[in-house]
């Protein structure tokens, strides 16, 4: 892939893609995966890849929020649309496919369906019409989830919340159990980790001895990632180690931490083509169930249609193919009109590599 966008400082570049050359194995393939659709960007749009000997590859995992939202909650939010209660979300998740509809088809159909910027928005909206019922469709990691929880300690008088809040440790531990993967190394999300801190990744060198780097998202942030990883395994140790100290702590946010263990309760959730992933989810604890959208209004979808005919979302989604390996991509898939939800959102690997690969500069 050819470089895309120019670097700040070319000639650190050089000398960090020189250094990353000196640290890898001759011969020996090495497979880094990210699970973040930042970094995906970062890396596909600056062309880091071709910056890597050909024998290291960096893989995309599951990083994408929007992407890893089941069909069946997305058939939630549809079918409270059309319960009459009036569907608040984020701009990405429109277009996301449910098992029949999206929300924007619901919405095409008389729906009351709004974007917002975020939950607060969303609050703001609900407090000006006060004879109607909202819900706050809240997807995303541990980077958005803390900004729900303070919106539902508001406890408003008629929002409800369709919580679908993930996890990223458990899907980094879920990419560990698929034997014919062979991960060599993880960088994990910047934004997430400012968030719970460095503790809950200390279980990947430990347990799985896996060296894991958490990283920021310039450029060169991704290729240091890339040599502090390359750099343990020809050192034979596998360790937890922090690029992005000018945001991420050993700790975290703690106070963030405390918002999201005060209002949400970690239950197992389903994945987006990769099935039911334990301690993977929020939930809303038993004490705020008034302002649960599925209790409030008694919708409840165990299982839905996660893939579209031919859709192979569930392998880019684990980095096992490449987008350009669905028979789909750019054919009838485009981010024009996408069938599969990673063409959908602008973290979404598919919809990465098309701008990316198909925009003329
Ligand atoms: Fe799914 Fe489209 Fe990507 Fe194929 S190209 S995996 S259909 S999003």
């Amino acid at each position: 892939m050819v470089e895309r966008l120019k670097f700040r400082n070319p000639e650190l570049t050089k000398r960090v893609a020189e250094k990353i050359r000196q640290v890898a194995p001759k011969s020996d393939t090495v497979k880094i995966c990210h699970v973040c659709g930042t970094h995906e960007w970062t890396i596909t749009h600056f062309g880091i890849r071709s910056l890597l000997p050909s024998n290291v590859e960096v893989i995309a995992g599951p990083g994408c929020p929007v992407c890893v939202t089941p069909a069946a909650e997305i058939d939630e939010a549809v079918q409270l649309a059309h319960k009459g209660v009036t569907v608040t979300c984020f701009g990405d998740v429109l277009r996301v496919p449910g098992s029949q509809l999206s929300l924007l088809d619901a919405k095409a159909g008389g729906a009351d369906v709004r974007v917002v910027y975020s939950a607060s928005d969303a609050v703001k909206m609900a407090e000006k019409e006060p004879n109607k019922e909202f819900a706050f469709f809240a997807i995303g990691f541990e980077t958005t989830a803390p900004s729900t929880a303070i919106e539902v300690l508001k406890k408003p008088k008629n929002l409800s919340f369709l919580v679908s809040h993930r996890l990223i440790p458990p899907a980094m531990e879920l990419l560990l159990g698929i034997g014919d993967l062979q991960i060599d190394g993880f960088i994990a999300p910047g934004h997430v980790s400012a968030i719970i801190g460095l503790r809950p990744y200390e279980i990947f060198p430990k347990a799985y001895r896996m060296p894991t780097v958490v990283a920021g998202f310039e450029p060169l942030d991704v290729l240091f990632a890339v040599y502090m990883i390359l750099r343990q395994l020809k050192d034979g140790e596998a360790r937890l180690e922090n690029e992005y100290t000018r945001a991420v702590s050993w700790e975290g946010n703690l106070k963030a931490q405390e918002l999201m263990h005060q209002v949400f309760e970690v239950v197992a959730g389903e994945w987006r083509g990769l099935g039911r992933l334990p301690s993977s989810a929020f939930k809303l604890k038993n004490e705020y169930a008034k302002y649960d959208a599925r209790e409030k209004f008694k919708v409840k979808i165990e299982h839905g249609r996660d893939l579209p005919p031919g859709c192979q979302c569930h392998l880019v989604m684990i980095g096992k193919i490449k987008p350009t390996e669905c028979p789909l991509y750019m054919k009838t898939c485009t981010p024009q009109r996408p069938v599969g939800a990673c063409m959908v959102g602008a973290e979404g690997t598919c919809r990465i590599w098309a701008k990316a690969i198909n925009t003329p500069r």
